[in-house]
């Protein structure tokens, strides 16, 4: 239903609550956070409304640079915390959770594919149709999280708009949009980079800045604290325009 993610110099965690609430009133049924700190992923979900989830990652203490939250409205899998998203992936070899990953939309195959990551290795603990999809990454994760998201999709059937990110690469956020929307946002000011933003709205972003790509289907955007790229559904680096919108709040 909503998603929001950045890297950036500073902490993002009010960034992404900030962002979820300007989405909030399209209504949702559960919210969550997932933020790199310390050499490890840290997660927060609930079925309340965002002012419990800032609660709640206020009382964890979480803070970070990377992050990625979403705003759910269930479409596999009822809508409790296990189903509310960031999903995360950690293949029985390995000590922590690898991956984690935000979804818009519905993967129509998702049933074919847990059959396959079952057989090797990865253990579900939704009823989501996304959680398909931070296995398929992980498992075709080999050290570069752009190559595994760009594999990933060609088994994926549907419609999505995702970020992911990884523990291995915390400075990098990787989104991707085949029929749901997905923007970038660029930092404010161009003598003094921030960060960089994705959204699936321009408004999630107001007040952070007012400088938006719109992605086109099948864009694949890598993001890191000091720079982007976007590549279209060839695999070709590509530039796309940058608009500068004007705030709704
Ligand atoms: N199909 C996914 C789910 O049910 C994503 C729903 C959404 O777009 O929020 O978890």
């Amino acid at each position: 239903c909503g998603i929001v993610g950045a890297v950036a110099v500073n902490d993002i965690t009010t960034i992404l609550t900030d962002g979820l609430s300007r989405l909030e009133y399209r209504g949702y049924d559960s919210c969550g956070i997932a933020v790199y700190a310390n050499g490890e992923l840290h997660r927060t979900r609930t079925t309340e409304r965002v002012s419990e989830l800032v609660e709640l990652i206020n009382e964890a203490k979480i803070t970070g640079l990377t992050g990625i939250a979403h705003t759910r409205w269930a479409t596999h899998g009822a809508p409790t915390t296990n189903n509310a998203h960031p999903h995360f992936s950690r293949h029985e070899d390995q000590t922590y959770p690898n991956i984690a990953l935000v979804h818009n939309g519905i993967i129509e195959n998702h049933d074919e594919l847990k059959s396959m990551l079952i057989e090797k290795g990865f253990e579900f603990e939704s009823q989501t149709d996304t959680e398909v999809i931070v296995h398929l990454i992980n498992y075709l994760y080999v050290d570069d999280l752009l190559c595994a998201v760009q594999q990933a999709t060609g088994y994926l059937k549907g419609a999505y708009a995702l970020a992911v990110m990884s523990r291995a690469e915390p400075h990098r956020i990787i989104g991707a949009r085949h029929g749901s929307p997905l923007v970038l946002g660029l930092p404010a000011d161009p003598n003094h980079i921030s960060g960089h933003y994705l959204a699936s709205d321009a408004l999630a972003l107001t007040g952070i800045t007012d400088q938006i790509i719109y992605l086109e289907d099948g864009d694949i955007v890598d993001i890191q604290t000091n720079k982007y790229w976007v590549f279209d559904s060839t695999g070709s680096q590509i530039q796309r325009t940058i608009h500068t919108v004007h705030s709704q709040s």
